[in-house]
């Protein structure tokens, strides 16, 4: 069976002499892998411009066991993504986070905002805030967008910090029994709604303290349950 469809590249893994493995977040089938025969041969220019970040038009064929490409074309490999050691390693960061998460189904809303992210990071200089509104917008079509109005555990009206594990704001009666909470303040939800409802644009703009960007990525690792990133680890030797 022939299978059209446009991937973004997540990862490439050797296979044999001269084959390659592609892992990918699909338009129209979620995560795919696929076999790509010959890729590494310098001759097959085509199939061996297919790099991680790129975002392509791929042909399969699909029969037993591993789908085979028949054929590729470029959209875009968001090349400039490679010129700066920062933005190369929080695209590998994204890239591995998505292999991560399982993504059987396609979601357009996830793909449009991989897209998006490369896109902008690509002619962004400063891309730490970009990359805090991908994780909490990711958390939160995945199911977990937090409950930022009300304690999460009994729904008072007051809130003393925020709980990682129930996903929302926490009174300090509730929070006697959960311990795994990080304090908050009125700005920080402020800021937290702010980036849950803009666009990257506007998030871009936006001050974020570093502390909300922990509780963001905490969250986030605590709901997909994990915690080891290899392409984090080499930001924090910088
Ligand atoms: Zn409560």
């Amino acid at each position: 069976m022939i299978v059209k469809d446009q991937i973004i590249i997540l990862k490439e893994v050797e296979y044999k002499d001269y084959h390659k493995i592609i892992h990918g977040f699909s338009r129209n089938n979620g995560k795919i892998s696929f076999l790509a025969r010959n890729a590494r041969k310098p001759k097959n220019k085509n199939i061996s411009s297919l790099k991680i970040f790129s975002y392509v038009d791929v042909v399969l064929y699909k029969g037993k066991g591993l789908p085979i490409l028949n054929n590729s074309e470029i959209i875009n490999n968001f090349y400039k993504i490679n010129d700066d050691y920062n933005k190369f390693i929080y695209a590998c960061y994204i890239a591995e986070l998505l292999n991560n998460i399982a993504i059987e189904e396609p979601n357009e809303k996830i793909f449009e905002m991989v897209l998006k992210f490369f896109t902008l990071i690509e002619k962004y200089k400063n891309i730490s805030n970009v990359v805090t509104g991908f994780e909490l917008k990711l958390i939160s079509i995945l199911g977990f967008r937090p409950q930022l109005s009300l304690c999460v555990s009994c729904h008072s009206k007051t809130y003393k910090s925020f709980s990682i594990n129930q996903g929302g704001l926490i009174c300090s009666n509730c929070q006697r029994n959960d311990d795994y909470t990080m304090k908050i303040n009125n700005k920080d939800i402020i800021n937290l709604k702010k980036i849950l409802n803009s666009r990257f644009e506007e998030i871009q703009e936006m001050n974020i303290p570093i502390h909300i960007k922990k509780i963001v990525r905490n969250y986030l690792m605590y709901h997909i349950d994990k915690y080891d990133f290899k392409s984090l680890k080499l930001l924090e030797v910088l």
